[in-house]
């Protein structure tokens, strides 16, 4: 059952780096008195706001209704009276409509009991309709919708269903600790998106070296009878993107500009299956989600339940304040995270962490001219050339660094983690990225 595997290239992180917040298990956090629910919260087009000031919301009602193709509904954390819809700037600079809701009133399913639904009879529609209705994104990062990313037309054939159980960056600890307290949901959940796909091989992919996660979901595939392969990786970075992951299990490429599914494979992280568990088992709405709070400046760091919609600042409350200030704020982990300027900024559906870094942590030093010493191009797992392709953007040549593979970055901070001329090489990816995208739209 157990075989050790890796791509070639990428980083292992020091020991300093392994910290173990998987074994902190997961609190509930107070639930915000003003909650900021964005109405982009996903991949694609922003929800079609559906309430306005003066409203009475109940907790988990549809608040904002998946518009467009590619789009995915939201929800109501909280029960309440819509204040105001106001924009609001996410972490990557994305401007957002925002229903702003002053907490009152009871809550719904709050306290209350769960109930079983009895989905096993429920057809593939059926399923993929609750997942959509009740606003499931993949939680991994990129919030795709998991109905559309699950809606494989008949012609293509599902080889495999990966539960993508690496999580490889650094501080980030939920989706671990989810595995830990929740595995049995997870693999319902799991059921559920298998009578989807019909894929014909299960697979978990999970980490060594994080003690108790493996025991658990082990136990909890025995117990369930559900024939999944467990596969177990080194402790390597970016063992979990999902092309590295296809490449470890599966000994296939993606290939270029192309997606899992063109190589046989669907993949899903344990918290999109668990939202899965929740919308189809419980009829929950994502209205809530697990995140990490981490980092040398925080008092107490914390996985915590935590209500969509929350202010960052509720979360450093809750983890008993500063230690010292920090020197950067990252939403996600320190390796793919962004930068936070505004402590008001709320807690969306792909927040799996927020990190409080001193400027021991991010070890700041000054910029230098390159080097020239190739660390970059030995780490890339994608076998770009990152120096090259930032020389490119700084001139602003994008043609040649589209060329070069630009495209193909998976923004996995491998490159800029081992420079040690600290240029910000994954930043100058993503501008790159997004001036290539626009051109795109505007030609
Ligand atoms: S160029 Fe992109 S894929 Fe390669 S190491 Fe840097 S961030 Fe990762
Ligand atoms: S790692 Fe940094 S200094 Fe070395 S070649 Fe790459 S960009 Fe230049």
């Amino acid at each position: 059952m157990s075989i050790f595997t890796a791509f070639p290239k990428g980083v292992f992180f020091p020991r300093e780096m392994k910290f173990p917040y998987w074994e902190k298990p997961i609190e509930n956090s107070s639930v915000p008195v003003v909650s900021i629910v964005p109405l982009l919260q996903h991949a694609g087009v922003p929800a079609e706001c559906l309430v306005q000031p003066g409203d009475t919301v109940r907790e988990g009602m549809l608040i904002g209704r998946s518009s467009g193709s590619v789009s995915a509904q939201v929800h109501s954390p909280v029960p309440g009276t819509v204040r105001e819809i106001r924009d609001i700037y996410l972490p990557r600079g994305v401007k957002s409509s925002a229903v702003v809701i002053d907490l009152g009133g009871e809550f719904d399913r709050l306290g209350k009991k769960n109930r079983i639904y009895p989905w096993e009879n429920l057809s593939k529609a059926e399923l993929l309709a609750t997942i959509a209705d009740k606003g499931v994104v993949g939680l991994g990062g990129v919030l795709y919708p998991t109905h559309l990313k699950y809606s494989v037309s008949k012609s293509r054939k599902v080889e495999a269903l990966i539960l993508n159980g690496a999580e490889s960056e650094p501080y980030l600890s939920a989706d671990l600790r989810l595995m830990i307290e929740k595995a049995p949901e997870i693999i319902e959940g799991m059921r559920v998106a298998a009578k989807i796909l019909e894929p014909r091989r299960l697979i978990l992919g999970i980490e060594t070296g994080k003690p108790g996660v493996f025991e658990a979901m082990k136990r909890a595939v025995e117990s369930s009878g559900v024939p999944i392969e467990i596969i177990i990786l080194k402790s390597f970075y970016p063992q979990g993107d999902e092309k590295q992951i296809v490449k470890t299990l599966l000994d296939r490429e993606v290939p270029s500009g192309g997606q899992p599914l063109d190589v046989g494979a669907v993949i899903s992280n344990p918290g999109t299956l668990f939202s899965i568990y929740e919308a189809v088992l419980l009829q929950k709405p994502v209205i809530e989600r697990v995140l990490t709070v981490a980092g040398g400046a925080i008092r107490t760091p914390k996985n915590l339940k935590v209500r969509i919609g929350t202010p960052i600042s509720a979360l450093v409350e809750e983890c008993g304040g500063f230690l010292e200030l920090p020197e950067k704020i990252v939403i996600r982990g320190p390796m793919m995270g962004y930068s936070l300027y505004d402590l008001d900024t709320p807690v969306t559906k792909g927040t799996s962490g927020v990190l409080f870094l001193t400027s021991r942590e991010i070890k700041s030093s000054r910029r230098s001219n390159c080097l020239n010493c190739g660390r970059c191009i030995e780490c890339c797992p994608m076998g770009l050339d990152p120096g090259r392709i930032f020389k490119l953007i700084d001139h602003s040549e994008f043609d040649d660094a589209k060329k070069d593979g630009l495209m193909d970055c998976r923004e996995c901070g491998c490159c800029g983690y081992t420079c040690p001329a600290r240029i910000p090489l994954v930043q100058g990816m993503r501008v790159g990225k997004s001036f290539v995208g626009n051109k795109k739209v505007r030609s």
